[in-house]
């Protein structure tokens, strides 16, 4: 398929507003990608590569309008492609606004040259920028980009700009993609969403669902080394869980950051999974390097290849947990590893496992999961507890907090594994009120010796589709923390109005307050009374934060 017509395909999806008419354009667009389907099932989305894959295009804002700019002639510098980027807001609508192609002498570099582009010499030649690593990469990741907008039309430049920035925003979820692969290949959308949770890669299900339908689907399994997406908890009550499921699993919920861990003594044999174990964080990013200790551990722990889900606690030197910000410290890590452990220790508490042996274990009930996880790990097991006995769970709640960790989770014994769902079957119990993670939509700059810091950020609770402003917070943020808040929010300012800029939803802060309030001041309709920031949820995307209904939820129970 011709790049282009990729481009005139997402330039039509962009335009529709209705959901089922974005699905029927999305269905026609896989119907007619032949040999490119995979490709075009993740570019549609914004994807470059497989949900499950860590690899990254690795390339800077800036370097890619660096790019934009040497393909749009002399005249054009890095700084003019940005100050025009600031003006209209859209990194796609500017490459848009360029003449390329004047460059021909210079498409020597990469593989720019007069023939068109398809899709699938994009994948290439994307699959080779992210591939180039080691001194003068930067350059070379310039010099590919430069090759491919040097080539580029207006429309292909807009989408092109836009898939390497990761910013396709086409309006094409992952629901869309689920329901146009159904309908492309008449396989029902039960298969395709079965297959999605297992394989996590839209290319290789639309490719199994053309070539081998429902069949093909249902026997796709879980690949170890390849992560899945985490099942995730709803808030709920004790009562609540005993009233739905009669009987309750009970597990301590450790404050640390969640692990899965992948380990076959064979190898692991993905492209870029090499060795024994492979480490994912709750987004699925492989952080083995930064966790030597997990891998250590289940070197010598576990006794058969398996995936495993649990939670990684910091600690310190009496061995009681340290808050989770610690953990995260240790994640991000990526020098000095050695010297990050001997400050802060990590415990493994696995509390799960969806493969054992060779087994896949995702449709096995809760106990069952238990059973395999202790049969192949015989150190760093979570506690589990079944009972129907409410006071039971509060001595258990209580021994977890005495511990030092958050409270407990809930789990419904006979429910199954269902990754990427935030479902009613596990619950988390917190004690305390409530916190909220809302996403920074906008901020202030300071005043006086704070002018130039963000003082100020708006927050946002996740709506239909969007974010809703529910308040302001600027208290419980330290000077220091001020200077780091404004490193990281900067980057994704995209306006600016007097003290005021708007900013694009992509951070999310914990935030405590003591009472939700309806309120005409913001356009969620609440406002929370003495909001302070209690840290930033690196490890949330803001499809993660809490949404509006759960502020309706938090608000009608007080
Ligand atoms: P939250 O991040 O507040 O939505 O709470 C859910 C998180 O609690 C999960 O993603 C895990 O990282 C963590 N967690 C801690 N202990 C457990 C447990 N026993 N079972 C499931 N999740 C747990």
């Amino acid at each position: 398929m011709k790049f282009g017509e990729f481009a005139d395909a997402a330039a039509e999806i962009e335009s529709l507003s209705a959901d089922t008419e974005i699905t029927e354009r999305v269905t026609a667009l896989f119907e007619t990608a032949g040999s490119d389907l995979p490709v075009v099932a993740r570019f549609v989305q914004g994807r470059v590569f497989p949900a499950w894959s860590s690899r990254t295009l690795d390339i800077g804002p800036n370097y890619c309008y660096e790019a934009i700019a040497r393909a749009a002639g002399r005249n054009v510098s890095a700084d003019d492609v940005e100050a025009r980027l600031a003006e209209v807001g859209d990194v796609g609508e500017v490459a848009a606004s360029y003449e390329f192609g004047g460059q021909q002498g210079l498409g020597a570099f990469g593989s720019g040259g007069a023939e068109d582009l398809t899709v699938a010499s994009v994948a290439d030649e994307l699959d080779a920028l992210a591939a180039a690593a080691g001194s003068g990469s930067q350059d070379k990741k310039i010099d590919l980009l430069f090759g491919l907008f040097n080539r580029a039309s207006a429309e292909e430049a807009r989408y092109l700009a836009r898939l390497v920035l990761s910013e396709m925003r086409i309006g094409v979820g992952e629901g869309t993609v689920r329901d146009a692969i159904g309908a492309a290949f008449d396989v029902p959308v039960e298969s395709v969403a079965r297959a999605l949770q297992v394989s996590n890669d839209y290319g290789e299900v639309a490719r199994v669902s053309r070539e081998a339908g429902a069949a093909g689907l249902d026997e796709l399994e879980l690949e170890v080394g390849r992560p899945v997406q985490a099942m995730l908890a709803q808030a709920g009550t004790v009562g609540d869980a005993l009233d739905d499921w009669g009987e309750v699993a009970v597990e301590w919920k450790y404050d640390g950051a969640r692990v899965q861990i992948h380990y076959d003594p064979d190898g692991l044999g993905w492209d870029d999974a090499d060795g024994e174990v492979a480490v994912f964080s709750r987004n699925m990013e492989d952080v083995t390097d930064a966790l030597p200790e997990v891998v250590e551990h289940v070197r010598e722990h576990l006794s058969a290849p398996a995936i495993l889900d649990g939670e990684v606690v910091a600690t310190d030197d009496d061995g009681d947990p340290l808050p989770f910000q610690a953990v995260l410290r240790r994640f991000r890590r990526k020098h000095d590893v050695a010297r990050a452990r001997e400050s802060v220790a990590l415990d493994l508490f696995a509390f799960d496992c969806l493969h054992a042996a060779g087994e896949d274990l995702l449709d096995a009930p809760v106990p069952e999961r238990r059973d395999r996880l202790d049969g192949v790990l015989d150190a760093g097991v979570s506690a589990f507890w079944t009972t129907d006995d409410p006071d039971e769970v509060a001595e258990i709640e209580a021994d977890a907090l005495e511990a030092g960790h958050e409270g407990i989770m809930l789990k419904n014994p006979e429910s199954t594994y269902t990754p990427g769902r935030r479902g009613r079957n596990w619950r988390k119990r917190k004690p305390d009120v409530e916190t909220l993670d809302l996403v920074v939509t906008g901020a202030e700059w300071g005043e006086g010796r704070r002018a130039e810091f963000l003082g100020t950020f708006l927050l946002s609770a996740r709506a239909d589709g969007g974010f809703e402003t529910i308040g302001k917070v600027a208290t419980g943020i330290t000077d220091e923390e001020l200077g780091d808040l404004t490193a990281l929010l900067e980057p994704h300012v995209q306006s600016q109005d007097g003290q005021t800029v708007d900013v694009r939803p992509e951070v999310v802060f914990e935030v405590g307050y003591e009472e939700i309030q309806r309120s005409p001041t913001y356009s969620s309709g609440y406002a929370l009374r003495f909001p302070r920031f209690l840290g930033v949820r690196d490890d949330k995307d803001p499809a993660d934060a809490d949404s509006l209904p759960r502020v309706e939820r938090l608000a009608e129970r007080q």
